[in-house]
């Protein structure tokens, strides 16, 4: 049966390029980076190379740049360290109610432990609008982060009149840029970000390592201690095998980007437009242009998501219905939520995220299956019965 993988935002498959330089690395460099002799800095050498390589994915400086366990691990060191950081000037951050969890349940972590934050509402499509973000700055807000583009509807952010925002406010700024890097242009001067989430895994590099990027002079305090890696924000032996991946992937998408993005957009463009033609009552989630090149996240009436995802799975077709971060639970999405969906379209709905490896040919495809699926499963449903 044919396969397809359509799930690039959950994970990324290695990219054949990262796997010939990991493999050669694994046989050949073992050396623990902080030791001093020479398997130690050869390891050091890969390290300090992955690290300009990642820092000119995101026009940073490769000493701003922080190795860590991936887009989790960096958000908690974002919010986190950056409030403790800052205990003494106030307690107050602010976010939004769209955030990856890994931003809010670190927000709600402070806000058990004597911190007030303000979760800001979104608009229908998921965006946050910069002047409820000015109204909510207080003397006492140490951080205002805010996601560059969502995970599940893909609808990107206005960051940069929000950063200009934190910035005239004096507030400490953090973006998570786990969806976007790669896919639109990431600039941390752009942005006017201080701290700067990115993961490996979506990017084609391997799963366990990310990056936190920290303009010079913003203080951080360390959520996890001991050796004193990186800069001593980061403890722990370095992930040298998946630090050399995800310095490859960095390199890999920067030389790719135009063509790659390109290409996938016309794709997605492709798909977006055969389902709504093709499919009544379907609905197109998230924003119509400012959204990543690669979402495409509709609702279905009448049908629910987590089935439709598992026959089209049958199919050979792989989806994710809503979030896969959030999949381990039957809760709607509270990204949907926010955006004011019904419930009933809330759990309808599905996430299709395109990758390097798609064709025109896997589009065709799921243009000719997906159709054929809602419709079965609307014939059991008595209200949808006037569609077909
Ligand atoms: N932030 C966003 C927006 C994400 O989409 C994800 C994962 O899907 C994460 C953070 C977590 O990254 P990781 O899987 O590397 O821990």
């Amino acid at each position: 049966m044919k396969r397809i993988y359509l799930d690039h935002s959950a994970t990324t498959p290695l990219h054949p390029e990262v796997i010939s330089l990991m493999s050669e690395f694994m046989q050949e460099t073992y050396g623990n980076p902080s030791s001093l002799h020479s398997y130690g800095r050869e390891a050091k050498k890969y390290v300090d190379e992955a690290r300009g390589k990642v820092a000119a994915l995101i026009g940073a400086k490769a000493d701003e740049i922080y190795f860590t366990g991936g887009g989790t691990e960096s958000d908690n060191i974002a919010v986190i360290g950056s409030a403790l950081a800052q205990a003494k000037k106030g307690k107050h951050l602010i976010t939004s109610s769209v955030e990856h969890h890994a931003v809010l349940d670190s927000c709600r972590y402070l806000s058990k432990n004597g911190y007030d934050v303000t979760f800001l509402p979104v608009d229908r499509y998921g965006m946050v609008d910069p002047d409820d973000v000015q109204k909510e700055i207080r003397k006492d807000t140490v951080l205002i982060s805010i996601m560059h583009a969502n995970n599940e509807n893909g609808t990107i952010e206005p960051i940069e009149e929000i950063s200009r925002i934190a910035r005239e406010a004096g507030v400490i700024f953090h973006t998570d840029c786990v969806q976007s890097v790669g896919k639109i242009p990431v600039n941390v001067d752009a942005l006017g970000a201080d701290l700067v989430t990115i993961s490996g895994h979506k990017i084609y590099a391997p799963k366990g390592i990310g990056a936190l990027y920290k303009r010079k002079g913003i203080q951080v305090s360390p959520i996890v201690h001991g050796g004193g890696q990186e800069k001593k924000l980061r403890s722990g032996t370095e992930n040298t095998l998946g630090i050399v991946g995800f310095g490859k992937a960095a390199e890999i998408a920067v030389r790719d980007f135009d063509m790659e993005n390109v290409r996938i957009k016309n794709l997605r463009d492709k798909l977006i437009q055969g389902v709504l033609d093709r499919i009544p009552e379907a609905r197109l989630n998230g924003h119509p242009e400012k959204r990543l090149p690669h979402n495409a996240h509709f609702s279905f009436s009448y049908v629910e998501g987590e089935s439709l995802l598992l026959s089209l799975d049958m199919k050979g077709i792989a989806v994710s219905s809503g979030s896969a971060c959030s999949s381990h639970s039957l809760q709607p999405s509270h990204v949907l939520a926010a955006t004011g969906l019904p419930h009933e379209l809330m759990h309808g709905s599905l996430r299709i995220t395109l990758g390097r490896e798609n064709t025109e040919e896997d589009i065709d495809y799921v243009l000719e299956v997906l159709p054929e699926v809602v419709k079965r499963f609307r014939a059991f449903s008595p209200l949808a019965r006037k569609l077909s």
